[in-house]
């Protein structure tokens, strides 16, 4: 067995975490992950413990899949690596990029390969602007994001997304990147109905434009719910709005699929749910469960026939765009999903089941709202039930929760004090009710230690 103690200090010596304050991993360390199967992972002391973020919202299919590792085992002995560049490629990328322009909305055909989700959104921000460039309209140079949203950690996915700790290290962000306010009924929006707050979210978009021009805007960024920020199911009345605003001042739509897209919210992408169709969507995570690192950007006809006839070469890649071994994997990915139905399992079974067991939460005394779509949810921690009122910051409840949660076997993360899930899209009706048997005893171990 590994030697627990040990990889905990060298972790400590050598291992510089993302999103991690070094200093805090302190006397207790790092958790060591050493294996998986299913929906569970284990540590390096044998605990079992239900992964209810798959990962970080990526483990679709589940943990331990062989035909995932026999693609990728056979393409490296075939062909391990090739690139994409100066008119060559390989079977694998033709394939995947046929498989997913198959998968996504009718009037996407088109996919541009990266290694990861920010470079999905830096592919992005180049590909909106040389677009307009090429429409002969140069200063549409500005893309509006939203507050607290998350679209990566390269400087453009960063700059797009409107995470304020994240603007304020590490210099400035990419100039031209505005950001509105988020859909966040429960944290913004209570003393409106969610119809009325769904509607002043999308009217602040209309207000911006009108601020920077009309004539500057280049396009809208937005996840269909956003994840990362705190699993935020906009209200109904939102995106419909959104659209209407958009096609008045024609703005692109950049609909970023990282999480939503490949059955997160019940169809093969968020867009689809919510009847939005987007200009580009940038793709990663599920796409190939995680198991290898891939991302992308599908790109609508508007989009790519401008690129294509009136662009000449594009002066941007990856070397790992469209590797071939992650293609091979994300490719038998998509074809599981397909044939062992993963969507239908998450819109029809799954989801609803979710649904009405995680809506039982809202009885629990810390609990302010309990929200799901699909298989992603939130749970508002609160400490005044009626009002809605928080706790005090300092008492880190969100954070003292996801830690008891990990100590009782169950991954579950914190965004202040909403506890968020995601678990792999294969999860049984049964193993959702053991989800929320944890989360609820959980809840019931914060409280006593808030009591204490
Ligand atoms: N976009 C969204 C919506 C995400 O949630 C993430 C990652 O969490 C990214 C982009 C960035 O993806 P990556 O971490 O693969 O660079």
């Amino acid at each position: 067995p590994p030697d627990t103690a040990r990889l905990q200090q060298l972790d400590r010596d050598h291992h510089l975490h993302p999103f991690t304050d070094f200093k805090a991993l302190g006397e207790e360390g790092s958790r060591i992950i050493t294996s998986a199967e299913g929906i569970y992972i284990q540590d390096a002391d044998g605990n079992q413990i239900l992964d209810a973020m798959a990962g970080l919202w990526c483990v679709n299919l589940g943990y331990g899949r062989e035909e995932l590792v026999t693609a990728a085992a056979e393409q490296m002995q075939q062909l391990p690596y090739y690139n994409n560049f100066f008119k060559t490629t390989h079977p694998p990328a033709v394939e995947l990029a046929e498989t997913l322009c198959r998968l996504a909305p009718a009037h996407m055909n088109r996919v541009f390969f990266t290694g990861s989700g920010s470079e999905a959104n830096d592919t992005v921000l180049r590909m909106v602007r040389r677009y307009w460039a090429l429409k002969g309209k140069p200063e549409k140079q500005w893309i509006i994001g939203r507050e607290n949203a998350y679209h990566g950690s390269t400087v453009a996915g960063m700059s797009l997304g409107g995470m304020a700790p994240m603007h304020e290290q590490g210099g400035p962000c990419v100039p031209g990147i505005s950001h509105i306010r988020q859909p966040y009924w429960f944290g913004e929006g209570r003393e409106l109905s969610a119809e009325e707050f769904g509607k002043v979210c999308a009217a602040a978009l209309e207000t911006r434009i009108e601020e920077l021009g009309a004539d500057k805007v280049a396009a809208f960024i937005a996840e269909p719910v956003q994840g990362a920020g705190g699993a935020i199911i906009p209200p109904d009345s939102y995106w419909p709005a959104i659209k209407e605003v958009l096609a008045k001042y024609d703005i692109l739509l950049v609909a970023d699929e990282v999480i939503c897209g490949f059955g997160r919210l019940g169809e093969w992408f968020g867009s689809v749910h919510y009847g939005i169709e987007p200009d580009l969507m940038p793709i990663a995570k599920g796409l190939s469960s995680g198991y290898l690192p891939i991302g992308g950007v599908l790109v609508g006809d508007r989009v790519a026939s401008t690129l294509i006839d009136e662009g000449g070469e594009f002066y941007h890649g990856f070397t790992y765009s469209g590797h071939p071994t992650c293609a091979a994997v994300a490719l038998k990915n998509l074809q599981l999903m397909e044939q062992e139905g993963v969507v239908e399992h998450v819109r029809d079974v799954a989801g609803p089941h979710l649904a009405r067991r995680w809506k039982e939460l809202e009885q629990h005394p810390l609990i302010g709202e309990a929200r799901s779509l699909g298989l992603i949810g939130a749970l508002e921690i609160v400490a005044d039930k009626a009002s809605g009122k928080r706790f005090d910051k300092t008492l880190a409840v969100g954070n003292l929760c996801r830690d008891i949660c990990f100590e009782t076997g169950l991954v579950m993360r914190s965004v202040g004090d909403t506890m968020v899930i995601s678990p792999p899209l294969v999860i049984t009706t049964e193993q959702v009710d053991e989800l929320v048997r944890l989360a609820h005893a959980a809840l019931d171990e914060t409280m006593r230690r808030l009591e204490q």
